[in-house]
């Protein structure tokens, strides 16, 4: 551990408060403002007094692992939010509860050694920028760049020119490519879910069935309009809007309290007075730029853009045989096996390669249509949805990370330069999204990749559609945030009872030095049950002191100083926390829960910096603010009807927009097994841009397994990056228009998406529709751009650029057509449908989606008619797909989803990648009793088997066989009666199949080929995901073999069709 050079957080403050020793009287408080008469508060602060015992609870005290022991008055705070705040600034640390999050004390740790180093990789090879070999700017202030490029350039290189320094800007810190935490994850197709009922005839909607797209989207924006922007927001709406650049500047960010002596050196102009317009670009006229623009070499001997006229872009012929294999008529009505072996992969948009080799990954950045549409009125035809998809934080192996003072960007609409600009002539460019031609700034004109001059469409800006610049300080508002990490636990009888707090501070120890995060890393603790506990973790004291309040109904903050504690230096008191907490509430038996006034104190606790709360619950609160009451009937499980999906107060969406204006994110883990009204508690982390958790009848001993997921996710969950204080916003070419966002976070300014917190599971989706028509456009491009500060303290800016051709034909729209992207918008949409609607509508959309598409096929683009149901190659699996949805715990309407589980996969749908949503809805299935090497794939010399998908029918299981069912977070393996006796025994190490243990979780790890194989496999899609899916092994005779059938999406269920009678429904909607 460091000493806290540069850091600010010194623990031992002169004039710190006193009080942390209890039992001591404070010095006097000149203010007045304590008031250390427990006598006359008592009800408010109290001594814990251990579990069970909720009455007379004397004043604070400390608590020393054996709670009681109470030693006496102890201080109260009365008005925590007001006192005191000068004492502790002058430590530089947050004075929480301060309210102006800007304070001029922020000190940064951007010591050097702070840096990130090593491990991360850039394909842009090591850099060496100037800025290592120079002194650190960091400990100096204001000291000017030395370069303005610190560039992630080749290894050993001479320091990078330095003639083009920005006079007057401070350049950012030296590059520092991205280190991906975890290897890209890529994994399979589809998932789970069980059947519903009966589809219900859409005849009625299919007379003038309004379009998909009218029919999802009425619940639109809903967060935009929020009633309740709440808070003081808009300050940091406005500024953020300004800052990533929206068409408007903002007003200028209320200038900062001049900074702190010891600030280093973004501070010095992090507070730009003037709204950050296009400060990026070079003034004309400034000095270096004409020194440098002597040594321009003349005219454009360089210049070559090799492919990037709109000239080139149009397709190529080598296309068009994939072309007609897309648009090859399928009769899905015959064609039984349309199911790929293999995943399924995105479509490749129909671009030169030229281009397409330059385009985004569509991992990250997908389009339902990689065909886009001229004209509305073509979109509307082909009665597909249009929109994307997008995994923008998603980790990364290869990463180029740029480090410029000068950050390219259109004058007209600010999207950053990227490879699909046109470059006229080596000193103009001309942007794809808005077509405004721009200069080219002098310093772009330097390639340090290559380190040649004149060449700036070589620039890896315009070679990388992702790309992360570090930002400079235009891009903030305020110095960058420090982590800051809030745990909240619910520590009732109920929570106590399912043992968690176990695993869960277990986990946190074991990871404790794994927090992504600086010197200045922040934590802090809060557990309530009908009262909030606190625990002061100050420097200096022998053990982490408790302090009570019980006064839930106007929540305040006791010694707001030492609640939120730098982990590096009081490291041991934190851990000590961790290993006493478990035992603390053992025998309380106390049974209320005042969740909402623990998160009211949470939100005032973080306030003053923004971070992330991690809240853990077991039930429904039941005291205080957001207090709930029971919604779930068990007999309404069985109807589409007047199931509870709406939240039934706004507390949580409000305490949630206020968190968000002040950058707190809140991620829910919901460890419960009776109904917690997870529609309104999610509310909490839906708009603050958190993530929820469900740990369905949680319990350390009745559901072991159980216990292992929540500790593997919980390892990634604490160990994952995080981006802070972040925005996003999505950019399109004119005439194109983005209007629906999907996902968790709250929309600031009509298009820029708030996200306090940003982690690189969380997906998000758009809508999008045709504005003005896209004549003589060939092609068009979408650019996502996301700030955010990482956890070593830097601005980054994480940009992803799509292009896509635009076509005229129906055909061809349809030849373009991404049926997973299709499907994974269609769920966002049906949730909000559910949600602002009905799930009968839902459902009906869905199917109508299918009924359109297919309709608008036939008579607009087959030639023939042919009988039978006839779909596009590309749309092929479009029916099977929606059908997956339709029995998907999210839309099902069967007996077996309970409400909170039902509400927990909306959540799932909004928030994940494609990827997972996808093999949550339709699983993958393989055989895996005879596994061989044939085709496996070889990793760190491992060898990973690839068994080919099969079906989802029982129709492909044989009896003498064993099948894994991969549902994302879910997998099962169904031995079958006579499966081979050598897979029994040399894989699940029992000696014939009625030994096969009834609960049986886990595979043995066996010295046979057989077993290292299976082993193998399992682990390989287990690695590839955020999430640890639980293995079930199901025989004939076990209880969750209805699960596991519930999956085989393509039979038929008691209350769902098979997918040839769908297919049939379908065709009979289709032809009428
Ligand atoms: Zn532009």
């Amino acid at each position: 551990m460091h000493p806290s050079d540069g850091q600010g957080y010194s623990p031992s403050v002169p004039g710190s408060y006193s009080h942390q020793t209890p039992a001591k009287v404070p010095p006097h408080q000149s203010s007045g403002q304590y008031n250390y008469s427990g006598s006359q508060n008592v009800s408010q602060l109290n001594n814990y007094q251990g579990p069970g015992q909720t009455l007379n609870r004397p004043p604070v005290t400390p608590f020393s692992g054996s709670p009681v022991q109470q030693t006496g008055p102890v201080p109260q705070v009365l008005l925590p939010a007001l006192q005191n705040s000068a004492a502790v600034s002058s430590a530089g640390s947050f004075p929480p509860g301060a309210s102006p999050p800007v304070l001029s004390n922020w000190q940064y740790s951007q010591t050097p050694g702070s840096q990130p180093v090593g491990s991360q990789t850039s394909h842009l090879a090591h850099v060496t920028g100037t800025g290592s070999a120079q002194p650190p700017s960091s400990l100096s202030g204001n000291t000017n760049p030395p370069g303005s490029y610190q560039y992630a350039a080749s290894p050993g290189g001479p320091p990078l020119q330095n003639s083009y320094m920005k006079p007057g800007s401070a350049p950012p810190p030296v590059t520092q490519p991205l280190t991906p935490l975890h290897p890209p994850a890529r994994p399979p197709l589809g998932p789970p879910p069980v059947g519903g009922p009966p589809l219900i005839r859409p005849s009625t909607l299919v007379a003038g069935p309004p379009n998909t797209q009218s029919l999802l989207n009425s619940a639109a924006n809903r967060e935009g309009d929020a009633p309740s922007t709440a808070s003081d927001g808009s300050v940091v709406q406005n500024s953020y809007d300004a800052i990533e650049g929206g068409g408007l500047m903002a007003t200028p960010h209320p200038s900062p309290a001049p900074p702190n002596l010891k600030m280093n050196r973004s501070v010095g102009y992090s507070y730009p007075t003037l709204p950050p317009g296009y400060q990026n670009t070079s003034p004309p006229g400034a000095p270096g730029m004409q020194a440098s623009a002597l040594q321009y070499p003349d005219g454009s001997k360089h210049f070559h853009q090799p492919a990037l006229g709109t000239n080139h872009l149009t397709a190529s012929m080598g296309g068009l045989s994939l072309q007609q294999e897309g648009l090859r008529p399928v009769n899905l009505l015959q064609e039984r096996n349309i199911l790929p072996t293999t995943l399924l992969k995105a479509p490749v948009p129909n671009l030169h390669e030229d281009i397409q080799k330059l385009n985004c990954n569509p991992e990250l950045f997908r389009c339902t249509l990689t065909n886009i549409p001229q004209t509305q009125a073509l979109l509307n035809k082909a009665k597909l949805p249009l929109g994307l998809l997008l995994h923008p934080f998603k980790d990364l192996s290869q990463l180029p990370v740029v480090t410029s003072s000068t950050i390219v960007r259109c004058r007209s609409c600010r999207t950053y330069i990227n490879p699909f600009v046109s470059f006229l002539d080596q000193r103009r460019w001309k942007c794809n999204l808005c077509y405004r031609v721009n200069d080219v700034p002098e310093e772009f004109m330097y390639n340090p990749v290559t380190r040649v001059y004149g060449e700036p469409h070589k620039r890896p800006e315009v070679q990388n559609a992702t790309i992360e610049f570090m930002a400079p300080s235009e891009y903030m508002l305020r110095p960058p945030q420090p982590p800051v990490y809030l745990f909240v636990f619910d520590v009732s009888h109920n929570a106590i009872e399912t043992g968690y707090l176990n695993t869960v501070c277990q986990t946190l120890l074991d990871n404790l030095d794994l927090l992504p995060g600086n010197t200045r890393t922040k934590i802090g603790f809060i557990t309530f049950d009908s009262t909030i506990h606190f625990y002061s973790l100050q420097e200096g004291l022998s053990q982490p002191q408790m302090l009570i309040v019980s006064d839930i109904e106007d929540v305040f903050i006791p010694m707001p100083e030492n609640l939120l504690v730098n982990l590096n230096e009081n490291k041991e008191l934190i851990q000590d926390l961790l290993r006493t907490l478990p035992q603390m509430f053992t025998k309380s038996l106390e049974t209320q829960s005042a969740l909402g006034p623990a998160l009211q104190a949470a939100f005032k606790l973080m306030s003053p910096t923004g971070g992330r709360i991690s809240v853990f619950q077991t039930q429904l609160p039941s005291v205080g603010m957001g207090a709930l009451k029971s919604r779930e009937e068990p007999n309404q499980r069985a109807t589409a009807k007047d199931i509870h999906l709406t939240p039934s107060t706004d507390f949580y969406k409000k305490l949630a927009l206020d968190c968000s204006g002040q950058q707190v994110a809140v991620d829910l883990f919901l460890l419960s097994g009776q109904y917690s009204d997870l529609a309104s508690l999610g509310c909490i982390s839906r708009y603050s841009a958190g993530s929820v958790y469900y740990y369905q009848s949680y319990h350390h001993k009745h559901n072991p397994v159980q216990v292992e997921k929540l500790q593997k996710e919980l390892k990634r969950y604490l160990t994952r990056k995080i981006g802070f204080e972040a925005v996003m916003r999505i950019r399109c070419t004119k005439g194109l228009s983005i209007h629906t966002f999907h996902g968790n976070f709250f929309v600031r300014s009509t298009d820029l998406l708030s996200l306090p917190n940003v982690n690189p599971d969380a997906g998000y989706a758009v809508q999008m529709s045709v504005e003005e028509s896209l004549t003589d456009m060939q092609v068009v491009s979408f650019q996502s751009a996301l700030l955010y500060t990482s956890s070593k303290g830097e601005r980054r800016i994480r940009v992803h650029t799509m292009c896509l051709p635009v076509v005229t034909t129906l055909s061809d729209v349809y030849l373009g057509a991404d049926v997973q992207a299709i499907t994974g918008l269609l769920a966002n949409m049906a949730v909000d449908r559910s949600v602002s609607a009905t799930l009968s509508d839902a459902r009906d959309a869905l199917v109508n989606a299918v009924i359109d598409s297919l309709s608008a096929y036939r008579s607009s683009v087959l030639s023939i008619q042919q009988p039978g149901l006839m779909a596009p190659n590309s749309l092929r699996l479009f029916p099977l797909y929606v059908l997956a949805l339709l029995k998907q715990k999210a839309f099902q309407t069967g007996t077996n989803a309970r409400l909170d589980e039902r509400i927990f996969t909306m959540c799932q749908v909004k928030n994940q990648p494609l990827v997972y949503l996808m093999l949550m809805t339709h699983p993958s299935l393989y055989r895996v009793d005879n596994l061989t090497d044939e085709g496996a794939l070889n990793i760190n010399d491992r060898t990973i088997p690839q068994p080919p998908i099969l079906q989802l029918s029982v129709e492909k299981l044989s009896r003498d066989g064993a099948y894994l069912m991969d549902a994302g977070s879910v997998m099962f393996l169904w031995i079958g009666k006579n499966c081979g006796q050598s897979f029994i025994s040399q894989v699940l190490g029992v000696p014939n199949y009625g030994s096969v243990p009834q609960n049986m979780t886990h595979l043995p790890e066996l010295e046979t080929a057989e077993s290292i194989r299976t082993i193998a496999f399992i682990s390989w899609l287990r690695e590839q995901r955020p999430f640890f899916p639980i293995l079930y092994i199901v025989k004939d005779d076990s209880p969750l073999k209805s699960s596991f059938l519930q999956n085989m999406i393509e039979d038929r269920t008691e209350s769902a069709l098979s997918y040839y009678e769908f297919l049939l429904h379908i065709q009979q909607q289709v032809n009428k």
